[in-house]
């Protein structure tokens, strides 16, 4: 099927694609529409966001769906509430012509009643949130009794968010005979586990996953050590001007403490996680899509709902443990038939992460060295004349007249003194700076606790820029013994620190409070780490839910307490 008019699609449905300007099915659509179209079993597909994944699901249950039934035949479930608004929105268009067909999007942060209210409608489609269906459950607002398809789409990502119980209640709480599609971009062990679980000898398929690789993105690798990784950051950008990008970190802390560094050295950026409220969200999403800022700094999940089809670059700001997470990021620039610049940000004793990366995913990714100012302003050189050459704003007008008598400069010479007018800022900032010191991959992988406190020990010292020495006491812990990871012991990442006047003490204390339900025993607390903002500290895996639930409502000096699992 090369057509859409070749399909076996309804008029009413080819009509309305073809009015979207659908004329091909993409490599996903050409697989699953006449599988879903002709058979019965569960499906697992691997596709990304942009692969036209919801199309590929929905017109062949469209085509299907019975519009004289008010019953519901379609449930979707996805991650997000941008998500399930942009999934209810492609089917409201794909079945514009089918009158009786109605689609119901649910999701949290939104009213319940105005959702339920939404429901006496009789959608034959859900699209939903899992945590806000099993609410609209609870409150027998939905009758699955006649359900025939459930797609779970970004089972991935559902997982990742903690969605694993409500998953499992949606999928026993629907009638057995269903048939299930999921979708996910990554195939981990929990994805494995659901399907195992909930479908029945699915049929497998896999499109723009990792073998396929997108020809037309650039992979680039940097070595930097976490003292400079920031200024690097700075070096990327200004070296790559007229930039919209993506920067991927791991935590929300992080991404909220990147996004403040380039807020405050003057970059149109912002902040995108959990830890912000949906209103929040919203602004960010708007202000990036309409380009207000051109730079977002994001987790992978915030960045989930996130549809722009023209990043130019996407920076990893730290590197994700899946490999194909690495994939799944990067592929967000070079859509569109455009090409894309993915770089990534790698610490020396990352060499095994890179190294497995590299394997799985069969990427070619480059070194190259972080750029020098003068590197920098030869880039922005070439910027100013892009933008010259492409863009013709006239913002304001004035009259020739104002423009004295150049005669004596030469056209060149015109050029010169404009542009150091344009990029003056930026020269003078490079002016006495020092070239971020080169460095190596190191042959051999720290575990966290021996980089952190590596990182603090530096700190302390003040030590100089390139970490010079940091090599001298790897391996090795303060008392010079070997150091093993701990595998029962679970690290966390914690919101206050030396600025905060935080003691070790205090932090034994605010452990064994927070986990002080436990009567039987205590935990076993290991490494803790004070870093002038914030700090780290180890405590035995299984009170890590018991703390996790606890600590946030806890206060140390009037401030809020706040951790999360350390990667
Ligand atoms: P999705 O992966 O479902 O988020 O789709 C990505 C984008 O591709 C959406 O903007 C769709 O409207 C668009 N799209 C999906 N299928 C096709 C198609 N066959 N031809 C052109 N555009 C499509």
């Amino acid at each position: 099927m090369n057509l859409f008019t070749e399909s076996n699609l309804s008029p009413d449905i080819l009509k309305a694609i073809g009015e979207m300007g659908y004329e091909s099915p993409t490599e996903i659509q050409k697989q699953t529409i006449p599988f879903i179209l002709s058979d019965i079993r569960d499906l697992i597909a691997l596709a990304q966001t942009g692969t036209g994944k919801t199309a590929a699901f929905s017109l062949p249950i469209l085509d299907m769906i019975d519009e004289t039934s008010r019953k519901i035949q379609l449930l979707v479930l996805c991650p997000t509430r941008e998500l399930c608004l942009q999934i209810s929105k492609d089917i409201k268009n794909y079945s514009k012509y089918m009158q009786n067909v109605k689609t119901t999007a649910v999701y949290g942060g939104s009213s319940i009643m105005d959702q339920i209210r939404s429901l006496k409608d009789k959608p034959q489609i859900i699209v939903g949130t899992p945590g806000r269906v099993i609410d609209l459950i609870n409150r027998k607002a939905l009758d699955f009794s006649a359900i025939h398809w459930l797609v779970l789409d970004e089972a991935d990502e559902m997982l990742s968010m903690g969605f694993k119980d409500e998953l499992e209640t949606i999928l026993s709480e629907t009638p057995e005979t269903k048939q299930t599609f999921l979708f996910s971009a990554t195939m981990n062990k929990e994805v494995e586990r659901i399907s195992k679980n909930y479908l029945t000898k699915p049929h497998r398929i896999s499109v723009g996953s990792i073998n396929e690789v997108k020809k037309n993105i650039k992979h680039e690798y940097y070595v930097v050590g976490y003292r400079n990784k920031k200024e690097a950051l700075k070096r990327l950008i200004d070296a790559n001007p007229n930039q919209y990008s993506i920067i991927f970190c791991r935590t929300r802390m992080e991404t909220q403490e990147v996004a403040d560094f380039l807020m405050q050295n003057g970059y149109a950026a912002d902040a995108l996680h959990g830890d912000l409220s949906q209103a929040q969200r919203d602004t960010v999403m708007k202000k990036f899509r309409l380009k207000n800022i051109d730079i977002l700094v994001a987790t992978d999940v915030a960045a989930r709902g996130l549809d722009v089809n023209s990043l130019t670059h996407v920076i990893h700001y730290s590197l994700p443990d899946d490999p194909e997470v690495f994939v799944h990021r990067s592929g967000r620039t070079g859509r569109a038939g455009k090409d894309g610049i993915s770089m990534a940000l790698i610490k020396p004793e990352e060499s095994r992460k890179l190294k497995q990366i590299r394997s799985t995913t069969k990427i070619d990714i480059v070194e190259k060295t972080i750029p020098t100012g003068e590197d920098i302003i030869k880039a922005q050189v070439g910027g100013v004349f892009e933008k010259l050459l492409t863009e013709h704003e006239d913002i304001f007008t004035f009259d020739d007249s104002l423009i004295p008598d150049l005669s004596n400069f030469t056209k060149e010479e015109l050029v010169h003194q404009l542009l150091q007018f344009q990029l003056k800022d930026l020269a003078l900032y490079y002016k006495d700076k020092h070239d971020l010191m080169e460095q190596k991959l190191s042959s051999r992988d720290d575990d966290y606790s021996r980089r952190d406190r590596g990182r603090d020990r530096d700190r302390d010292r003040g030590r100089d820029r390139d970490n010079r020495g940091g090599d001298r006491d790897r391996g090795r812990d303060r008392g010079g013994k070997p150091r093993r990871k701990n595998e029962d012991m679970v690290r966390f990442f914690f919101n206050l620190g030396k600025k905060d006047q935080l003691k070790k003490l205090d932090v034994l204390d605010i452990i064994n409070k927070a986990t002080a339900g436990n009567s039987k025993k205590r935990a076993e607390i290991g490494d803790i780490e004070i870093l002038e903002k914030f700090s780290f500290f180890e405590i035995e895996k299984s009170f890590k839910g018991e703390l996790l639930n606890n600590i946030s409502s806890m206060k140390f000096r009037g401030k809020d307490m706040r951790a999360e699992e350390a990667n």
